[in-house]
């Protein structure tokens, strides 16, 4: 299964990609987690991305799409993979198409997972917490401008991928297990 996770930051993207790994037995792939490495690696793509990923900026589409192709042709992404994270802009998105179909593969869907926007800041600031501000871009303020960024260049994709008849929608409002059993709905089961 091929899917992508859709959804503001703090939706429960990375809660439930985690479940559907166990429930699917193909690998989460978050660019935000390869972004992290890449910082902590100290490699030039992470010197490069870490201050944009503070500020809660997105890093270049190219770069970005570079990171993800290669990811694909790992062994373990044979049955699928699930996309948390990535795409975050349409020209992202459009990339995707084309790195997909060159390999003569197909998305199956896509789940945006829904929540308000208090909720969100809510959620992110009582991860800061349980995480002991391990992500620079766990506070109020930046939250705040990521939600911002979000609407602004990631939420056009609800639309395109509606177009591609792709996107299924669920509440992300509901506890953990009540999201997970709506996302397998979603999925048909
Ligand atoms: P995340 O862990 O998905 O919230 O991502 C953390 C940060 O990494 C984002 O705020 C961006 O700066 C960067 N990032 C992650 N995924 C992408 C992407 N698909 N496109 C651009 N920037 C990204």
């Amino acid at each position: 299964m091929r899917l992508i996770l859709l959804g503001p930051p703090g939706a429960g993207k990375g809660t439930q990609a985690k479940i559907l790994v166990e429930r699917l037995g193909v690998p989460q792939l978050s660019t935000g987690d390869m972004l992290r490495a890449a910082v902590a690696n100290k490699t030039a793509l992470g010197l490069a991305a870490k201050e944009i990923m503070d500020r809660g900026d997105l890093v270049s589409d190219e770069e970005v799409c570079g990171i993800v192709a290669d990811r694909f042709d790992d062994k373990d992404c044979a049955n699928g993979f699930i996309l948390d994270g990535f795409p975050r802009t349409v020209g992202q998105a459009e990339a995707l198409g084309v790195i997909l179909a060159d390999k003569g593969l197909a998305l199956d869907a896509v789940v945006e997972i829904q929540a308000d926007s208090s909720v969100l800041i809510e959620r992110i600031v009582q991860r800061a917490k349980d995480t002991g501000g391990e992500r620079a871009d766990d506070t109020a303020e930046t939250i705040a401008y990521r939600l911002d960024v979000y609407h602004q260049q990631t939420a056009p994709l609800v639309e395109y991928y509606t177009k591609a008849g792709l996107l299924r929608a669920v509440d992300g409002m509901e506890s953990v297990e009540t999201v997970a059993g709506a996302i397998e709905q979603a999925l048909g089961g």
